[in-house]
């Protein structure tokens, strides 16, 4: 006899409100719905069988019509600076990959929002890779999870921060990502403070505004890396439809309208946008956004096309923004032994068979 598996949907792509109903639809009673909502969120219960205070036919019940996607961890490495890095295999078996930062008092979670990347930047790992798909939002959430349990764990702190700078273009997953920002954010959820997560994007205007229009609370970051389309251009290609003009637009109504902290982040590539005359032309785009502006170390990804910017170059360049009373921070690279930094993400495994 040939059966054949019934496609069983994922359960936490359902509301609290969809759970009630289901439940009351089977003629029990609706706070089963909280129940149930409670082990997936709150407890991060990855199993019917775990969820010990429903009756064994709710369970049962639950196992033949539903699954519950949770992401793996796989090949977690932890450097020798305290960062740890993971790949998490998603039920579909693609990879994609999240990493814990410890830095003083912080423990900053940086998670993926889509598996590869359309935007193809030149001097990211990610960008060489295909987008092959968006997370959906508990896959996002549960990078979060897994990621404060190991800071748990490893450094015995909580959580403080997270930012969406691993793999993907989060405003190219808009729905999903706020989505799970929303439960990171609910009681019913992990309960952190929206003003400790920072949402990355290398500059689509219209969803910078559609930000602003949905009033979110969290912090935005824009990977500039250069300050006049020209050099812009040449390095990504996002640019061209979304030229600095149009995005400054974006940032001012998104800055008057949430009062939201904004930064820009800068890699520092040598001789090419390293220089006074690269500082000068990007206090110019400060004027018109206010902004604090985090200064990144290059990350080589191994193709050779960019080099650090030098270390005497790099404090000139922060020292003459400072000067113009522009804030500026250098972001030292971590990780960098276990390919955990800004950038290299791109799961090496899958990466290395394409190439
Ligand atoms: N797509 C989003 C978020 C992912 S990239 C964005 O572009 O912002 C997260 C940050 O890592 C971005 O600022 C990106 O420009 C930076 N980055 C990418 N490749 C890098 C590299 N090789 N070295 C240092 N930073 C890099």
């Amino acid at each position: 006899m040939i059966t054949m598996d019934k496609l069983l949907q994922d359960i936490r792509a359902l509301s609290l409100d969809d759970l009630k109903e289901i439940f009351k639809h089977k003629g029990e009673a609706s706070f089963r719905g909280n129940q149930v909502y409670k082990w997936l969120w709150k407890k991060s219960c990855i199993s019917f069988d775990d969820m010990s205070n429903l009756p064994k036919q709710t369970r049962e019940f639950l196992i033949e019509n539903f699954v519950i996607n949770h992401i793996k961890v796989e090949d977690k490495q932890i450097s020798n600076d305290g960062t740890i890095k993971s790949g998490f295999r998603l039920h579909d078996k693609l990879l994609v990959e999240g990493v814990l930062i410890p830095a003083d008092e912080r423990m900053t979670a940086c998670v993926s929002s889509q598996v590869g990347c359309s935007l193809s930047c030149s001097f990211c790992a990610t960008g060489k890779l295909n987008r092959e798909r968006n997370l959906t939002p508990d896959e996002i959430y549960d990078q979060v999870v897994h990621i404060r349990d190991w800071a748990n764990t490893h450094h015995q702190k909580p959580l403080s921060n997270i930012v969406f700078m691993g793999m993907g273009e989060p405003l190219l997953n808009y729905n999903n990502v706020l989505s799970a920002i929303d439960k990171i954010i609910s009681p019913d959820g992990l309960g952190m403070a929206a003003d400790r997560i920072t949402v990355s994007t290398a500059g689509i205007a219209k969803m910078i505004k559609k930000l602003a229009d949905d009033k979110v609370r969290f912090n935005l970051a824009l990977s500039l890396h250069a300050a006049t389309d020209e050099k812009r251009n040449t390095i990504m290609p996002i640019n061209e439809s979304n030229s600095l003009d149009v995005l400054t637009e974006a940032l001012q109504y998104f800055g008057n309208n949430t009062k939201n902290k904004i930064t820009f982040e800068y890699i520092a590539f040598k001789d090419f946008n390293d220089s006074i005359e690269d500082a000068k032309q990007l206090l110019s785009f400060c004027k018109k956004v206010p902004a604090k502006v985090n200064i990144i170390e290059y990350n080589p990804t191994g193709d050779g096309a960019f080099e650090k910017a030098d270390s005497n170059k790099i404090d000139a360049f922060k020292n003459y923004l400072e000067n113009h009373n522009i804030r500026a921070t250098i972001r030292r690279s971590r990780g960098k032994d276990i390919d955990a930094a800004c950038g290299q993400l791109a799961n090496k495994k899958n990466y290395e068979a394409i190439i």
